[in-house]
């Protein structure tokens, strides 16, 4: 097998989302009527690799800790979260309009990081479309608004929620007075978030409806201003999301830190890092972990009007706790997992007896793949070859639950060169034939590893611990 140059950055965009269609990851969402900006449908493969990427964060983060209480809170909230949070007053994009088409853009991204404002940098630049003059910048706030119930007037407005956190600082109160934690413990939750973008791009990236897995982790505030305690659970936070980054096999050196300087933090942060990622198009945002400080409870307590304290039984004090928040995107998750996947090369005559031909394949990591292994019949049309495939495949999916692992598939569609090249596409590990061999001689299966091409006989009665080693 040959290694050819890397894939142009810009074509694997292209070619990733046309994968993602082809076979059963992600459709564009309401396709049939021409579809709908900025929002995605999880297709039956895209949708495992999904699971697969909550479960990993869920089993780190929640289940494997102690100090972890999961929720999984209503999207719709009463407005006055939202006021309280500050996103009705300031969760605004700058955007600016094209006088000639029309056309909207979000003005900070038509800059050049030249350190201009917005407002300048708009207005000097002309309409990247048609050329046409822009508009006056004018802020654009981000959240869907809708209205619960019958009538439409302002006190039955709500909003989609943008963001997952409110949904756990709206019941800090309740996990406390039912579960009695003590300092430091955390919240966390996986749910849909949703933003109104200007500019949906990039695939996945981003979207206008999206996922997000958050922990609100709670922690004494600091004593003074040089008290600094909270700063080690913020660098084990960070420890814990480069763990993350490697559960779900992402290349670690892609993953870059950039401390958000004053001035560019969001109004709630004293302190955030962000966690950028190589995407094909860029260096861009992966995930946020950020130190809000007492902001959100202070808040929710004066808007509610009820007290949202804690109550320190060693030292008897009352106080608010402050808050460490590692924030991360479910779907910027899944599209850095995919990309960083996506490989193409030239595999020989090994299997099918096929010349070199070029092949695409996604390099998954067997933690996150859709499917862990494919089993298939040599010949479709050889029923006892079909039959022992078949009982092959029974005990792999079996013992593989039995394991907790699911993604065990059968395969006999088209030829045998056809189903590697299928299941090279969609990142599966490991596959299974069985042929005559397996019959006449009990020669056991050939296991053909996905990365290599290199396939070896196993034993049948090895065969589950031969790949259970492999893909746990
Ligand atoms: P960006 O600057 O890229 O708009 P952000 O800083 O506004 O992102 P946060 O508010 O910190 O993002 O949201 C936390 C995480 O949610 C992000 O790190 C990202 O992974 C994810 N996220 C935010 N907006 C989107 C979106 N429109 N589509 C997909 N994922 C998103």
């Amino acid at each position: 097998m040959s290694k050819e140059p890397v894939v142009p950055q810009n074509d694997v965009m292209e070619s990733l989302v046309s994968l993602c269609k082809r076979r059963g990851f992600i459709f564009q969402g309401s396709e049939i009527y021409g579809g709908l900006a900025g929002t995605w449908d999880y297709a039956p493969l895209g949708l495992a690799l999904k699971n697969n990427i909550k479960n990993i964060w869920w089993k780190r983060f929640v289940d494997n800790r102690d100090d972890m209480y999961g929720v999984d809170a209503a999207i719709l909230m009463n407005q006055r979260t939202w006021e309280a949070s500050g996103h009705v007053g300031g969760f605004a994009d700058p955007l600016v309009e094209c006088k000639k088409c029309q056309h909207r853009f979000r003005a900070d991204q038509l800059s050049s990081d030249d350190g201009k404002a917005a407002s300048a940098v708009a207005s000097a630049k002309k309409c990247p479309d048609c050329g046409g003059a822009l508009g006056e910048v004018r802020q654009f706030n981000m959240m869907f608004k809708t209205h619960v119930g019958a009538a439409e007037d302002a006190s039955a407005v709500s909003y989609l929620r943008p963001e997952t956190a409110q949904g756990m600082f709206v019941n800090f109160k309740n996990v406390l007075d039912i579960f009695h934690p003590t300092l430091p413990f955390g919240m966390a939750q996986i749910g849909k978030a949703f933003r109104n973008e200007i500019a949906p791009r990039d695939f996945l990236f981003r979207a206008r409806e999206f996922e997000q897995m958050e922990i609100e982790y709670f922690v004494k505030p600091p004593k003074d201003a040089k008290d600094m305690e909270w700063s080690k659970v913020f660098d084990s936070f960070r420890e814990q999301v480069h763990g993350f980054i490697a559960d779900v096999g992402l290349t670690a050196s892609k993953v870059h830190e950039l401390e958000v300087p004053d001035g560019e933090r969001a109004h709630y942060s004293k302190r955030t890092i962000d966690f950028e990622f190589d995407f094909p198009f860029g260096k861009k945002e992966l995930y946020g972990l950020a130190y809000r400080t007492d902001f959100d409870l202070k808040q929710h307590a004066e808007f509610s009007k009820v007290d949202i304290s804690y109550y320190d039984e060693e030292t008897k004090e009352r106080f608010v706790p402050h808050c460490i928040e590692p924030s991360f995107g479910l779907d910027r998750t899944v599209l850095a997992v995919l990309a960083d996947a996506y490989t193409e090369d030239t595999m020989g005559s090994d299997a099918a007896g096929a010349e070199k031909e070029k092949r695409v394949f996604l390099k998954l990591s067997p933690s996150v793949a859709p499917y862990k292994v494919a089993v298939f019949p040599l010949l479709k049309n050889k029923p006892v070859l079909v039959a022992k495939a078949r009982e092959v495949f029974a005990t792999l999916k079996a013992e593989f639950a039995r394991a907790g692992i699911q993604g065990v598939a059968f395969d006999d569609n088209g030829n045998i060169g056809k189903r590697y090249r299928r299941q090279d596409e969609v990142g599966t590990p490991f596959c299974v034939t069985v042929d005559f061999d397996t019959i006449e001689k009990s020669a056991g299966v050939t296991v053909r590893d996905r990365d290599s091409g290199k396939q070896e006989r196993v034993a049948e009665g090895e065969l589950v611990g031969y790949l259970l080693g492999k893909v746990k």
